[in-house]
């Protein structure tokens, strides 16, 4: 039997503990598991590229366990009310082979995002940040708040979306959770006094969400959109002046914000300065940014924390065929099929 967490059960293993207190907990598998790097097989994913949007399959395994997510990404899907960004993953045992959990990744992938825009930040902003200025207030806004919050105790936020009513939603839903918001009336208004910038907005394009006038000494840009070849974010003349951590190099280099420098320009992975290999910040002055695609690892660590965490309600599939004699497959053909006289 396989586990199954559909879309309800997700909602309810969120709602238990809480959105915040779940990506705490997802940041800290997800450091755990960057702290065993090599452990991991890993390789940039697979993307089916098409005229409006993306199809990836994001595979890794530590050699006991294995998982794999589906994920896509059509900035258009909204227009149709469609989300931008759905997935499902599979957890699975190294040793059989076998499935262990298939479990919605939507919402999961919201968290892992999350969990790993903070975790990184946590090493890379500066120690009194108080305000961050969320550009693309889309479905990862409101869980970047809650990752930004439950990690660095950010609980100031300017706003900025050039859609008014994905603006309006998420002013709605951020002061519903506390948070202090000022709606912002454009990117440079909402960069304004802000320590760290998070843009994630989505759109199949070279757009410039932040130019270099809106980024200041001491800033740290927490850069998710940016996660495909032909998708980036920020003017490139800012990544020039900045110091760029990145999660898996050979990836980030095909699809994030460095895809527009030369190959042999300095970055950093993280794993490396959460293992205190090499510094994160290093000055009160230094421009930080993690420019954020999303690798597999994380979801590994998302699916892994899940799993550990289920109490027993949980609904099992019967997606496994078990005749008696493992060599007997057709034995289960044989009972449901027709006699033929
Ligand atoms: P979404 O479509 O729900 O929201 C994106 C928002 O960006 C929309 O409200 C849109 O109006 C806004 N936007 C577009 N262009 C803008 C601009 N120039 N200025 C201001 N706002 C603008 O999408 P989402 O699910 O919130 O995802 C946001 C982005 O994050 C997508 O590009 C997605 O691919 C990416 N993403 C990255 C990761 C990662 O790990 N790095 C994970 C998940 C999603």
């Amino acid at each position: 039997m396989v586990q199954v967490v559909d879309v309800a059960r997700m909602a309810r293993w969120i709602a238990d503990s809480g959105a915040e207190a779940r990506i705490a907990g997802i940041a800290a598998a997800i450091e755990a598991d960057f702290v065993e790097w090599e452990r991991f097989d890993k390789r940039p994913r697979t993307a089916h590229h098409s005229k409006d949007g993306v199809i990836e399959l994001m595979p890794t395994s530590n050699g006991e366990l294995y998982a794999v997510k589906y994920v896509n990404g059509h900035p258009i899907n909204p227009g149709r009310g469609l989300q931008t960004v759905v997935g499902f993953g599979v957890l699975s045992d190294v040793a059989t082979g076998y499935p262990l959990l298939i479990s919605e990744m939507t919402m999961l992938t919201a968290l892992r995002t999350a969990a790993t825009s903070a975790m990184a930040a946590k090493y890379l902003a500066r120690r009194d940040a108080t305000r961050m200025a969320l550009i693309g207030t889309g479905s990862q806004s409101e869980f970047q708040a809650l990752g930004f919050r439950a990690l660095l105790g950010i609980n100031d936020l300017s706003l900025w979306d050039t859609d008014p009513a994905a603006l309006a939603k998420a002013e709605r839903n951020l002061r519903s959770l506390g948070f202090e918001v000022r709606v912002a009336s454009g990117a440079a208004d909402a960069t304004e006094g802000a320590d760290i910038v998070t843009t994630c907005t989505a759109d199949k394009a070279l757009a410039t969400v932040l130019t270099e006038s809106m980024v200041r000494p001491g800033m740290h840009l927490n850069a998710i959109g940016g996660d495909c070849p032909g998708k980036t974010e920020l003017e490139t003349s800012i990544l020039r002046r900045s110091s760029i951590f990145v999660e898996y190099e050979p990836q980030t280099r095909e699809e994030g914000e460095i895809q527009h420098l030369p190959e042999d320009h300095p970055v950093t992975e993280l794993w490396r300065v959460i293992r205190r290999e090499t510094p994160g910040r290093r000055s009160e002055e230094e421009i930080t940014i993690f420019d954020s695609v999303g690798f597999a690892i994380e979801d590994f660590s998302a699916l892994r924390y899940v799993r550990d965490s289920l109490d027993a309600d949980v609904a099992d599939l019967d997606l496994l065929v078990s005749p008696a004699d493992p060599k007997d497959l057709f034995s289960l053909v044989a009972r449901t099929a027709p006699v033929v006289a």
